[in-house]
Protein backbone atom coordinates (compact mmCIF):
# COMPACT_ATOMS: atom_id res chain seq x y z
CA UNK A 1 0.00 0.00 0.00
CA UNK A 2 1.64 3.28 -0.88
CA UNK A 3 0.50 6.25 0.93
CA UNK A 4 1.48 10.14 -0.26
CA UNK A 5 1.61 12.17 2.95
CA UNK A 6 1.44 15.99 2.18
CA UNK A 7 2.26 18.47 4.29
CA UNK A 8 3.58 21.98 4.74
CA UNK A 9 5.88 20.88 7.56
CA UNK A 10 8.39 17.71 8.22
CA UNK A 11 10.89 17.50 10.61
CA UNK A 12 13.70 17.56 10.05
CA UNK A 13 13.32 19.55 7.03
CA UNK A 14 11.46 22.85 8.53
CA UNK A 15 9.68 22.51 11.41
CA UNK A 16 7.51 25.65 13.47
CA UNK A 17 5.44 22.85 15.62
CA UNK A 18 4.01 19.90 16.32
CA UNK A 19 3.02 18.87 12.72
CA UNK A 20 6.27 18.45 11.86
CA UNK A 21 7.66 16.10 14.28
CA UNK A 22 4.37 14.03 12.86
CA UNK A 23 4.79 14.29 9.57
CA UNK A 24 8.44 13.51 10.10
CA UNK A 25 7.61 10.27 12.46
CA UNK A 26 4.31 8.70 11.69
CA UNK A 27 5.47 7.33 8.30
CA UNK A 28 8.87 5.99 9.58
CA UNK A 29 6.37 3.36 11.65
CA UNK A 30 4.05 3.12 8.92
CA UNK A 31 6.76 1.64 6.95
CA UNK A 32 7.81 -0.80 9.82
CA UNK A 33 3.91 -1.86 9.37
CA UNK A 34 4.65 -2.73 5.70
CA UNK A 35 3.19 0.53 4.17
CA UNK A 36 5.18 2.14 1.37
CA UNK A 37 4.91 5.82 3.14
CA UNK A 38 6.26 8.97 1.48
CA UNK A 39 6.06 12.21 1.89
CA UNK A 40 6.11 15.51 0.04
CA UNK A 41 6.67 19.18 1.41
CA UNK A 42 7.75 22.61 0.08
CA UNK A 43 11.18 23.30 -0.74
CA UNK A 44 12.09 25.88 1.94
CA UNK A 45 15.28 27.67 2.13
CA UNK A 46 16.65 26.72 5.51
CA UNK A 47 19.83 25.30 6.84
CA UNK A 48 18.63 22.18 6.16
CA UNK A 49 18.01 22.53 2.67
CA UNK A 50 20.93 24.60 1.95
CA UNK A 51 23.33 21.89 3.02
CA UNK A 52 21.71 18.80 1.30
CA UNK A 53 21.97 17.10 -1.98
CA UNK A 54 19.04 16.70 -4.37
CA UNK A 55 17.53 14.57 -7.04
CA UNK A 56 15.39 16.50 -9.88
CA UNK A 57 12.22 13.87 -10.44
CA UNK A 58 10.04 16.28 -12.09
CA UNK A 59 9.74 20.00 -14.22
CA UNK A 60 6.91 21.63 -14.57
CA UNK A 61 4.82 24.62 -14.97
CA UNK A 62 1.93 25.84 -13.31
CA UNK A 63 -0.76 28.31 -13.43
CA UNK A 64 -1.95 30.22 -10.81
CA UNK A 65 -4.77 32.95 -12.08
CA UNK A 66 -2.74 34.47 -14.92
CA UNK A 67 0.33 33.92 -13.57
CA UNK A 68 2.64 31.19 -14.18
CA UNK A 69 5.40 29.75 -12.78
CA UNK A 70 8.01 27.03 -13.10
CA UNK A 71 8.59 24.18 -10.27
CA UNK A 72 10.19 21.43 -9.84
CA UNK A 73 9.96 18.14 -7.86
CA UNK A 74 13.32 17.28 -6.22
CA UNK A 75 14.04 14.11 -3.91
CA UNK A 76 15.83 14.04 -0.97
CA UNK A 77 19.11 11.94 -0.93
CA UNK A 78 19.79 10.96 2.26
CA UNK A 79 17.67 8.71 3.77
CA UNK A 80 15.08 9.77 6.51
CA UNK A 81 13.15 6.74 7.06
CA UNK A 82 11.09 7.38 4.47
CA UNK A 83 11.54 8.52 0.83
CA UNK A 84 10.86 12.23 0.87
CA UNK A 85 10.03 14.88 -2.17
CA UNK A 86 10.17 18.87 -2.00
CA UNK A 87 8.38 20.83 -4.17
CA UNK A 88 10.58 24.17 -5.66
CA UNK A 89 8.90 27.15 -6.92
CA UNK A 90 11.57 29.62 -6.30
CA UNK A 91 9.39 33.21 -6.28
CA UNK A 92 7.20 31.58 -4.11
CA UNK A 93 8.60 28.77 -1.46
CA UNK A 94 11.79 29.07 -1.68
CA UNK A 95 11.57 31.19 1.18
CA UNK A 96 13.41 31.18 5.13
CA UNK A 97 10.11 30.85 6.81
CA UNK A 98 7.27 28.70 6.39
CA UNK A 99 4.51 31.03 7.26
CA UNK A 100 3.93 34.72 7.70
CA UNK A 101 4.16 35.85 4.05
CA UNK A 102 1.03 37.93 3.01
CA UNK A 103 0.92 35.30 -0.34
CA UNK A 104 0.61 32.68 2.10
CA UNK A 105 -2.42 31.90 -0.20
CA UNK A 106 -0.78 31.60 -3.15
CA UNK A 107 2.61 29.84 -2.01
CA UNK A 108 0.22 27.01 -0.65
CA UNK A 109 -2.45 26.64 -3.51
CA UNK A 110 0.51 26.53 -6.37
CA UNK A 111 2.47 23.86 -3.73
CA UNK A 112 -1.09 21.83 -3.96
CA UNK A 113 -1.00 22.21 -7.57
CA UNK A 114 2.08 21.06 -7.98
CA UNK A 115 1.56 17.57 -6.10
CA UNK A 116 -1.09 17.16 -8.28
CA UNK A 117 0.55 17.83 -11.27
CA UNK A 118 3.22 15.85 -10.61
CA UNK A 119 0.93 12.77 -9.23
CA UNK A 120 -1.14 12.95 -12.08
CA UNK A 121 1.83 12.47 -14.69
CA UNK A 122 3.49 9.56 -12.65
CA UNK A 123 2.64 6.24 -13.84
CA UNK A 124 2.21 5.01 -10.46
CA UNK A 125 -0.42 6.93 -8.42
CA UNK A 126 -0.63 6.50 -4.22
CA UNK A 127 -3.16 3.92 -3.05
CA UNK A 128 -4.31 6.71 -0.50
CA UNK A 129 -3.63 10.54 -0.12
CA UNK A 130 -2.74 12.01 3.50
CA UNK A 131 -3.31 15.56 3.78
CA UNK A 132 -2.36 17.91 6.77
CA UNK A 133 -4.17 20.98 7.78
CA UNK A 134 -5.52 23.97 5.93
CA UNK A 135 -2.29 24.91 3.46
CA UNK A 136 -3.03 21.36 2.43
CA UNK A 137 -6.89 21.69 2.47
CA UNK A 138 -7.65 22.26 -1.35
CA UNK A 139 -6.47 18.63 -2.52
CA UNK A 140 -9.99 16.46 -1.56
CA UNK A 141 -11.32 19.06 -3.45
CA UNK A 142 -9.43 19.49 -6.50
CA UNK A 143 -9.20 15.38 -6.85
CA UNK A 144 -12.30 15.04 -7.06
CA UNK A 145 -13.76 18.88 -8.75
CA UNK A 146 -11.13 19.89 -10.68
CA UNK A 147 -11.75 19.00 -14.81
CA UNK A 148 -7.57 17.96 -14.72
CA UNK A 149 -7.17 16.17 -12.13
CA UNK A 150 -10.10 13.64 -12.03
CA UNK A 151 -8.77 10.69 -12.74
CA UNK A 152 -7.18 10.95 -9.12
CA UNK A 153 -10.40 11.05 -8.19
CA UNK A 154 -11.44 7.50 -7.09
CA UNK A 155 -8.25 7.24 -4.89
CA UNK A 156 -9.29 8.11 -0.90
CA UNK A 157 -8.33 10.68 0.81
CA UNK A 158 -7.72 11.44 4.47
CA UNK A 159 -7.36 14.68 6.12
CA UNK A 160 -5.53 15.11 9.32
CA UNK A 161 -6.55 18.18 11.78
CA UNK A 162 -3.92 19.17 13.55
CA UNK A 163 -5.28 22.69 14.75
CA UNK A 164 -8.83 23.79 14.02
CA UNK A 165 -7.77 27.36 14.69
CA UNK A 166 -5.36 28.04 11.81
CA UNK A 167 -8.25 27.96 8.91
CA UNK A 168 -6.46 29.63 5.93
CA UNK A 169 -9.79 31.37 4.68
CA UNK A 170 -9.88 34.27 2.13
CA UNK A 171 -12.03 36.41 0.33
CA UNK A 172 -13.91 35.32 -3.33
CA UNK A 173 -11.43 38.01 -5.08
CA UNK A 174 -8.68 35.09 -5.31
CA UNK A 175 -11.12 32.54 -6.41
CA UNK A 176 -9.46 32.58 -10.20
CA UNK A 177 -6.72 31.13 -8.35
CA UNK A 178 -7.86 27.59 -7.82
CA UNK A 179 -7.83 25.69 -11.15
CA UNK A 180 -10.78 25.11 -13.08
CA UNK A 181 -13.49 22.95 -11.16
CA UNK A 182 -17.68 22.77 -12.38
CA UNK A 183 -18.96 25.78 -10.54
CA UNK A 184 -21.88 23.65 -9.58
CA UNK A 185 -19.44 22.62 -6.58
CA UNK A 186 -18.55 26.13 -5.54
CA UNK A 187 -20.39 25.43 -2.29
CA UNK A 188 -18.15 23.14 -1.07
CA UNK A 189 -15.09 26.00 -1.37
CA UNK A 190 -17.40 27.83 1.30
CA UNK A 191 -17.83 28.64 4.80
CA UNK A 192 -19.37 32.11 6.34
CA UNK A 193 -19.16 33.79 2.88
CA UNK A 194 -15.39 33.27 2.68
CA UNK A 195 -13.21 30.27 0.94
CA UNK A 196 -12.04 28.60 3.88
CA UNK A 197 -9.64 25.69 2.77
CA UNK A 198 -9.89 24.01 6.15
CA UNK A 199 -13.58 23.43 5.80
CA UNK A 200 -13.31 22.37 2.23
CA UNK A 201 -11.25 19.41 3.92
CA UNK A 202 -13.22 18.47 6.38
CA UNK A 203 -16.16 18.60 3.63
CA UNK A 204 -14.39 16.87 0.82
CA UNK A 205 -11.95 14.33 2.59
CA UNK A 206 -13.48 10.56 2.75
CA UNK A 207 -11.87 10.25 6.38
CA UNK A 208 -11.04 13.30 8.95
CA UNK A 209 -8.62 12.48 12.02
CA UNK A 210 -8.19 14.44 14.72
CA UNK A 211 -4.58 14.22 16.78
CA UNK A 212 -6.33 13.02 20.04
CA UNK A 213 -9.94 11.37 20.78
CA UNK A 214 -11.04 14.31 23.03
CA UNK A 215 -9.69 17.09 20.98
CA UNK A 216 -11.76 15.42 18.35
CA UNK A 217 -15.12 15.84 21.08
CA UNK A 218 -14.21 19.20 22.14
CA UNK A 219 -14.12 20.40 17.92
CA UNK A 220 -17.72 20.35 17.89
CA UNK A 221 -17.76 23.08 20.97
CA UNK A 222 -14.90 25.56 20.10
CA UNK A 223 -13.28 25.11 16.15
CA UNK A 224 -13.07 28.55 15.46
CA UNK A 225 -16.58 28.55 13.42
CA UNK A 226 -16.33 25.09 12.35
CA UNK A 227 -17.92 23.63 14.94
CA UNK A 228 -21.69 22.84 12.78
CA UNK A 229 -19.87 21.92 10.00
CA UNK A 230 -17.60 18.96 12.08
CA UNK A 231 -20.61 18.05 14.16
CA UNK A 232 -21.91 16.71 10.57
CA UNK A 233 -18.92 15.22 9.68
CA UNK A 234 -19.07 13.46 12.41
CA UNK A 235 -19.73 10.24 11.22
CA UNK A 236 -16.03 9.85 9.15
CA UNK A 237 -14.25 11.24 12.13
CA UNK A 238 -11.98 9.74 14.40
CA UNK A 239 -9.41 10.65 17.40
CA UNK A 240 -6.44 9.27 16.76
CA UNK A 241 -3.66 10.54 19.30
CA UNK A 242 -0.12 11.50 17.87
CA UNK A 243 2.71 9.46 18.90
CA UNK A 244 6.41 10.43 19.55
CA UNK A 245 9.40 9.29 17.57
CA UNK A 246 11.25 7.26 20.14
CA UNK A 247 14.12 7.05 18.47
CA UNK A 248 14.58 10.70 18.16
CA UNK A 249 13.14 12.00 21.55
CA UNK A 250 15.57 9.09 23.31
CA UNK A 251 17.54 10.41 26.58
CA UNK A 252 19.64 7.37 26.04
CA UNK A 253 21.06 8.26 22.83
CA UNK A 254 19.85 11.92 22.27
CA UNK A 255 23.20 13.73 20.91
CA UNK A 256 21.55 17.16 21.77
CA UNK A 257 22.12 16.50 25.70
CA UNK A 258 25.23 17.15 27.33
CA UNK A 259 25.30 13.79 29.16
CA UNK A 260 22.92 10.60 28.17
CA UNK A 261 21.20 8.94 30.83
CA UNK A 262 18.61 6.21 30.75
CA UNK A 263 15.77 4.71 33.79
CA UNK A 264 18.94 3.36 36.03
CA UNK A 265 20.61 6.45 35.78
CA UNK A 266 17.80 9.38 35.79
CA UNK A 267 18.63 10.98 38.87
CA UNK A 268 22.59 11.71 38.52
CA UNK A 269 21.57 12.22 34.43
CA UNK A 270 19.08 14.43 34.95
CA UNK A 271 21.34 16.50 38.08
CA UNK A 272 24.06 16.67 35.58
CA UNK A 273 22.18 18.12 32.93
CA UNK A 274 20.11 20.54 35.22
CA UNK A 275 23.39 22.26 36.98
CA UNK A 276 24.38 22.90 33.37
CA UNK A 277 21.38 24.66 32.36
CA UNK A 278 20.80 26.15 35.19
CA UNK A 279 24.66 27.85 35.28
CA UNK A 280 23.85 28.84 31.79
CA UNK A 281 20.28 30.31 32.52
CA UNK A 282 21.76 31.99 35.88
CA UNK A 283 19.27 30.03 37.95
CA UNK A 284 19.96 27.24 41.28
CA UNK A 285 20.23 23.99 40.56
CA UNK A 286 19.06 23.15 44.01
CA UNK A 287 15.83 24.37 43.34
CA UNK A 288 13.79 22.68 41.48
CA UNK A 289 12.75 23.49 37.46
CA UNK A 290 9.78 24.78 36.11
CA UNK A 291 10.13 24.92 32.55
CA UNK A 292 7.63 25.74 29.60
CA UNK A 293 8.65 25.18 25.87
CA UNK A 294 6.19 26.71 23.03
CA UNK A 295 4.90 29.46 21.03
CA UNK A 296 3.89 32.63 23.24
CA UNK A 297 0.49 32.59 22.02
CA UNK A 298 -3.41 32.84 23.84
CA UNK A 299 -3.89 29.53 22.96
CA UNK A 300 -1.33 27.69 25.11
CA UNK A 301 -2.29 30.36 27.99
CA UNK A 302 1.25 31.76 27.71
CA UNK A 303 -0.03 35.78 28.20
CA UNK A 304 -1.54 34.51 32.08
CA UNK A 305 2.49 33.69 32.48
CA UNK A 306 4.03 37.47 33.66
CA UNK A 307 1.07 37.59 36.36
CA UNK A 308 1.40 34.05 37.47
CA UNK A 309 5.05 33.98 37.14
CA UNK A 310 5.36 37.01 39.78
CA UNK A 311 3.23 36.21 42.37
CA UNK A 312 4.65 32.80 41.81
CA UNK A 313 8.41 33.47 42.30
CA UNK A 314 7.65 36.08 45.28
CA UNK A 315 6.02 33.43 47.15
CA UNK A 316 8.23 30.02 46.05
CA UNK A 317 11.64 29.35 45.92
CA UNK A 318 12.22 27.76 42.68
CA UNK A 319 13.22 28.18 39.51
CA UNK A 320 11.29 28.95 36.02
CA UNK A 321 13.01 28.88 31.92
CA UNK A 322 10.48 29.65 29.17
CA UNK A 323 11.87 28.91 25.69
CA UNK A 324 9.67 30.39 23.23
CA UNK A 325 8.59 33.35 21.12
CA UNK A 326 5.14 34.83 19.72
CA UNK A 327 2.77 37.57 21.41
CA UNK A 328 5.35 40.52 21.40
CA UNK A 329 3.56 42.00 24.28
CA UNK A 330 4.16 38.35 26.41
CA UNK A 331 7.55 38.08 24.95
CA UNK A 332 8.34 41.86 26.18
CA UNK A 333 6.73 41.10 29.48
CA UNK A 334 8.64 37.89 30.28
CA UNK A 335 11.86 39.79 29.56
CA UNK A 336 10.91 42.45 31.89
CA UNK A 337 10.09 39.84 34.69
CA UNK A 338 14.02 38.26 34.50
CA UNK A 339 14.97 42.50 36.13
CA UNK A 340 12.81 41.67 39.48
CA UNK A 341 14.07 37.86 39.49
CA UNK A 342 17.69 37.55 38.31
CA UNK A 343 18.66 34.28 39.85
CA UNK A 344 15.41 32.24 40.07
CA UNK A 345 14.09 33.10 36.50
CA UNK A 346 14.96 33.51 32.94
CA UNK A 347 13.68 33.19 29.30
CA UNK A 348 15.16 32.70 25.91
CA UNK A 349 12.95 34.56 22.85
CA UNK A 350 13.27 32.72 20.07
CA UNK A 351 13.37 29.19 18.63
CA UNK A 352 16.18 26.62 19.63
CA UNK A 353 15.87 23.25 19.24
CA UNK A 354 18.60 21.93 20.84
CA UNK A 355 17.79 24.26 23.76
CA UNK A 356 14.43 22.07 23.89
CA UNK A 357 15.82 18.99 24.38
CA UNK A 358 18.06 20.82 26.99
CA UNK A 359 15.26 21.81 28.60
CA UNK A 360 13.14 18.42 28.74
CA UNK A 361 16.31 16.76 30.17
CA UNK A 362 16.96 19.13 32.51
CA UNK A 363 13.67 20.46 34.39
CA UNK A 364 11.58 18.63 37.24
CA UNK A 365 8.23 20.22 35.97
CA UNK A 366 6.88 21.07 32.57
CA UNK A 367 4.30 23.81 32.41
CA UNK A 368 1.39 23.35 29.87
CA UNK A 369 -1.78 25.79 30.37
CA UNK A 370 -3.04 25.52 27.34
CA UNK A 371 -6.81 26.77 26.97
CA UNK A 372 -6.68 24.86 23.09
CA UNK A 373 -4.31 21.29 23.05
CA UNK A 374 -5.24 19.31 19.68
CA UNK A 375 -3.21 17.19 21.17
CA UNK A 376 0.45 18.37 22.59
CA UNK A 377 3.89 16.66 22.13
CA UNK A 378 5.63 18.29 24.78
CA UNK A 379 3.88 16.65 27.65
CA UNK A 380 5.10 12.83 25.85
CA UNK A 381 8.50 14.22 25.45
CA UNK A 382 8.61 15.51 28.90
CA UNK A 383 7.51 12.32 30.44
CA UNK A 384 10.05 10.05 28.34
CA UNK A 385 12.95 12.40 29.36
CA UNK A 386 11.11 12.21 32.70
CA UNK A 387 9.78 15.63 33.63
CA UNK A 388 6.85 15.51 35.55
CA UNK A 389 3.78 17.75 33.51
CA UNK A 390 1.40 20.38 34.81
CA UNK A 391 -1.14 20.40 32.30
CA UNK A 392 -4.51 22.13 32.23
CA UNK A 393 -6.94 18.86 31.13
CA UNK A 394 -7.74 19.68 27.25
CA UNK A 395 -7.62 17.70 24.13
CA UNK A 396 -4.62 15.22 24.18
CA UNK A 397 -3.04 16.82 27.76
CA UNK A 398 -6.70 15.02 28.95
CA UNK A 399 -6.10 11.87 27.24
CA UNK A 400 -2.30 11.21 28.43
CA UNK A 401 -1.87 12.72 31.55
CA UNK A 402 -3.27 11.15 34.97
CA UNK A 403 -3.19 14.04 37.93
CA UNK A 404 -1.00 12.60 40.80
CA UNK A 405 -3.58 11.94 43.28
CA UNK A 406 -5.54 9.67 40.94
CA UNK A 407 -4.80 6.23 40.52
CA UNK A 408 -1.78 5.15 38.40
CA UNK A 409 -1.23 9.40 38.53
CA UNK A 410 2.22 11.20 37.43
CA UNK A 411 1.15 14.61 36.93
CA UNK A 412 0.03 17.84 38.06
CA UNK A 413 -3.75 18.52 36.34
CA UNK A 414 -6.03 21.42 36.49
CA UNK A 415 -9.42 21.76 34.99
CA UNK A 416 -9.59 25.79 34.27
CA UNK A 417 -7.24 28.80 32.57
CA UNK A 418 -6.03 30.83 35.21
CA UNK A 419 -3.52 33.34 36.71
CA UNK A 420 -4.22 31.50 40.13
CA UNK A 421 -4.93 27.81 38.63
CA UNK A 422 -1.29 28.10 37.45
CA UNK A 423 0.19 29.40 40.94
CA UNK A 424 -2.14 26.58 42.71
CA UNK A 425 -0.76 23.97 40.53
CA UNK A 426 2.46 25.01 40.89
CA UNK A 427 2.36 25.27 44.59
CA UNK A 428 1.29 21.56 45.12
CA UNK A 429 4.26 20.57 42.59
CA UNK A 430 6.40 22.28 45.21
CA UNK A 431 4.77 20.47 48.25
CA UNK A 432 5.55 17.16 45.84
CA UNK A 433 8.92 17.76 44.84
CA UNK A 434 9.49 17.66 48.58
CA UNK A 435 9.05 14.37 49.15
CA UNK A 436 11.66 13.05 47.06
CA UNK A 437 11.04 9.19 47.66
CA UNK A 438 7.76 9.72 45.98
CA UNK A 439 8.86 12.74 43.18
CA UNK A 440 11.73 9.85 42.21
CA UNK A 441 9.11 7.07 42.04
CA UNK A 442 6.64 8.96 40.05
CA UNK A 443 9.92 10.39 37.56
CA UNK A 444 10.89 6.69 36.96
CA UNK A 445 7.32 5.65 36.66
CA UNK A 446 6.50 9.00 33.56
CA UNK A 447 9.73 7.45 31.88
CA UNK A 448 8.43 4.28 31.51
CA UNK A 449 5.13 5.15 29.73
CA UNK A 450 5.31 3.97 26.07
CA UNK A 451 3.76 6.75 23.83
CA UNK A 452 5.67 5.75 20.36
CA UNK A 453 3.85 6.09 17.61
CA UNK A 454 3.21 1.70 17.46
CA UNK A 455 0.08 2.22 18.22
CA UNK A 456 -1.50 4.33 16.44
CA UNK A 457 0.70 3.95 13.59
CA UNK A 458 -1.67 0.92 13.74
CA UNK A 459 -4.81 2.57 14.17
CA UNK A 460 -3.91 4.62 10.43
CA UNK A 461 -3.17 1.47 8.71
CA UNK A 462 -6.73 -0.10 9.68
CA UNK A 463 -8.22 3.11 8.79
CA UNK A 464 -6.38 2.72 5.52
CA UNK A 465 -7.35 -0.74 4.93
CA UNK A 466 -10.65 0.12 5.41
CA UNK A 467 -11.05 3.19 2.66
CA UNK A 468 -8.59 1.00 0.16
CA UNK A 469 -10.85 -2.21 0.31
P1 LIG B 1 2.13 23.23 18.62
O1 LIG B 1 0.74 23.65 18.94
O2 LIG B 1 3.06 24.40 18.68
O3 LIG B 1 2.27 22.45 17.36
P2 LIG B 1 2.97 20.79 19.98
O4 LIG B 1 3.03 20.47 21.45
O5 LIG B 1 2.11 19.92 19.16
O6 LIG B 1 2.55 22.31 19.85
O7 LIG B 1 4.44 20.73 19.38
C1 LIG B 1 5.41 21.62 19.74
C2 LIG B 1 6.76 21.17 19.18
O8 LIG B 1 7.54 22.31 18.90
C3 LIG B 1 7.57 20.36 20.16
O9 LIG B 1 8.47 19.52 19.45
C4 LIG B 1 8.34 21.45 20.92
O10 LIG B 1 9.49 20.94 21.55
C5 LIG B 1 8.67 22.37 19.78
N1 LIG B 1 8.88 23.77 20.12
C6 LIG B 1 7.93 24.71 20.35
N2 LIG B 1 8.49 25.91 20.57
C7 LIG B 1 9.83 25.74 20.50
C8 LIG B 1 10.95 26.61 20.62
N3 LIG B 1 10.80 27.89 20.89
N4 LIG B 1 12.18 26.08 20.46
C9 LIG B 1 12.33 24.75 20.19
N5 LIG B 1 11.31 23.88 20.05
C10 LIG B 1 10.07 24.37 20.20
Amino acid sequence: MEVLHISAECFPVAKVGGLADVVGALPKYQNNLGVSAKVIMPFYLNKFTKNRKFDLLFQGSLALGDKNYTFQILNLKIKLGFPLFLVKIPELLYRENVYGYDDDTERFLAFQIAVLDWVLQNKKKPDLVHFHDHHTGFIPFLMSHAKKYKVLKEIPTVLTIHNAQYQGQFEYDKLHLIPGFDKKHIGLLDWSGQINPLATAIKCAWKITTVSPSYLVELSQHANGLENLLAHEKQKSLGVLNGIDTKVWNPETDNMLKKNYALTNVQSGKKFNKKLLCKQFNLDPEKPLFSFIGRLVYEKGADLFPEAFYKTLLKHDINILVLGSGNLETESQLKTLTTTFSDKYNVYIGYNEELAHQIYAASDFLLMPSRVEPCGLNQMYALRYGTIPIVRSIGGLKDTVIDIDDEGGFGICHDLVSVEDIIYSIGRAVEFYKDQKEFKKVRRNCMKIDHSWDKSAKEYLSLYKSLIN
